[in-house]
């Protein structure tokens, strides 16, 4: 058997600009593309869950470009990532494993085992920085420890990038280098194979244009103009490169480029905090006594609070798995400081929802809310529903296209008072803090 090295796609389902597929292309061995459905993570999602069916189809093109350049395609296991390697080791005599690193706790876990276990054969693990400008441990604060605001950390970076550029590594120009062979695993498993079913909700679209990133600073908060990018489920998953897009960006839209290192900022913090994904970034905040009321948070699921830009909020992410950040913005402050409902129970209800879902950006956007987490809003930073309205929603249509009975007596009433959940809200906090 001739040795080959493995490329293992994760979160970076692209030929184009890919950093471990480059090396692993340029290696010197032919390289098997595989890719696993992992039991551990699919045996806890509902069988309907749209990202499943994003993945699969983005799996589908990606498999469809490989055969179409004339090489093998993509190995595809339904197994835990352990079994999966167990068994490759078996098939094939295998020099070296590649693939792009992944800062999340459970990610950080697996790829310990899958080395230990490759490292009992002697087959070397390499991993490579992709989904992110910068490692979590590249830029530091001149002390060598982690940054906790981002201000600062994004100046730093700003430097950074200025010193090192924008790589590029053009995996795409190596593609020969595949193995051409074909094994009973080049079959993609269908949805219903893997248990799961196609989803009601449409699959996403992305926005960018150059437009959109000319327009972006002036236009990016007001949700009816749709002049934000749209890309967040296309980097969550690598369909695109973040570096290749920032290099194509930083001249359009200082703004932007901000944006992307705020995504970065948050890998960081996680790679460093992985704690934070259960507890409050500030220890202190663990100490507010959340009501959780099970009703009122069933109301907000549902989009049914009677307060508008929440409810349009809630109603676009139920239909379409993306909601716009200034109104994520909304609901989660909403959540947090007007219902008194723990963050974690709204991260893991966007977590449910959101194509874009990315561990480190959804507990920092909801930490930020809640006022928990590095770099937050302070806790006596309250939205009220009805001016976030007015100003970012002035003329109303965001609002009439997804609460389209709004102003009419088939709407709710609200289910709090935003005065007094805001006097309630600043009591809580107070007392935990000054516990
Ligand atoms: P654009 O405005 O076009 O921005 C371009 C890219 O920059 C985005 O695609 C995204 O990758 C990144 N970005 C923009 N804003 C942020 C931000 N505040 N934090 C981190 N990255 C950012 N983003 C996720 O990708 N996944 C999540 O699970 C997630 N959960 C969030 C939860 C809450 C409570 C909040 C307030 C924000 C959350 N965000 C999350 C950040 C942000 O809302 C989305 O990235 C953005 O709305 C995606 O839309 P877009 O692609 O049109 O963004």
């Amino acid at each position: 058997m001739d040795k080959i090295a493995v490329f293992w796609f994760r979160r970076d389902f692209r030929l184009k600009d890919n950093h471990a597929l480059f090396k692993a292309l340029t290696s010197g061995f032919k390289v098997l593309p595989v890719f696993v459905f992992d039991t551990n993570i699919l045996s806890t999602l509902p069988k309907t869950d749209h990202r499943v069916a994003f993945i699969h189809k983005s799996l589908e093109n990606l498999n469809n470009e490989l055969i179409k350049n004339g090489v093998g395609g993509i190995q595809f296991f339904h197994l835990s990532p352990i079994e999966t390697f167990k068994k490759l080791t078996k098939q094939h005599t295998i020099c070296q494993v590649y693939c792009n690193e992944d800062y999340e706790p459970y990610a950080r876990e697996r790829d310990k085992k899958v080395a230990a276990l490759l490292n009992e054969q002697a087959i070397p693990f390499k991993t490579f920085t992709d989904h992110v400008l910068n490692n979590p441990q590249e830029v530091l604060k001149a002390d060598g420890m982690p940054y906790s605001v981002f201000t600062p950390y994004k100046n730093k970076v700003l430097q950074y990038l200025a010193n090192k550029g924008f790589e590029h590594y053009p995996s795409e120009k190596n593609l020969s280098a595949f193995c051409t062979f074909n094994t009973k695993e080049n079959f993609l498993p269908s949805l219903d194979k893997l248990g799961f079913t196609t989803s009601t909700i449409p699959l996403p679209k992305h926005n960018y244009t150059e437009k959109v990133i000319e327009n972006y600073a002036e236009k990016r908060d007001f949700p009816a103009q749709n002049n934000t990018s749209k890309l967040s489920p296309f980097l969550r998953f690598g369909l695109i490169s973040t570096r290749g897009l920032a290099k194509t960006i930083e001249k359009i839209s200082a703004t932007f480029l901000t944006e992307l290192i705020w995504r970065d900022f948050y890998q960081m913090i996680l790679w460093w905090h992985p704690q934070t994904i259960e507890k409050s970034f500030k220890p202190i905040y663990d100490q507010v006594e959340w009501t959780n009321n099970p009703l009122l948070f069933e109301k907000w699921c549902a989009g049914q609070t009677g307060f508008p830009i929440v409810d349009a909020g809630m109603r676009e992410l139920n239909n379409t798995g993306f909601m716009h950040n200034r109104v994520r913005m909304i609901v989660a402050s909403f959540l947090c400081k007007d219902l008194q409902i723990d963050w974690r129970w709204g991260e893991a209800y966007f977590a449910e929802k959101l194509y874009d879902f990315e561990l480190a950006s959804n507990v920092g956007g909801w930490q930020w809310a809640a006022s928990s987490g590095c770099d937050a809003a302070p806790y006596f930073r309250i939205f009220n529903p009805e001016l976030q309205l007015k100003r970012f929603d002035p003329n109303l249509e965001y609002l009439k296209k997804w609460v389209p009975e709004y102003n009419s007596n088939k709407y709710i009433k609200p289910i709090i008072d935003h005065k007094e959940a805001r006097e309630r809200c600043l009591i809580t906090y107070k007392k935990a803090i000054n516990n």
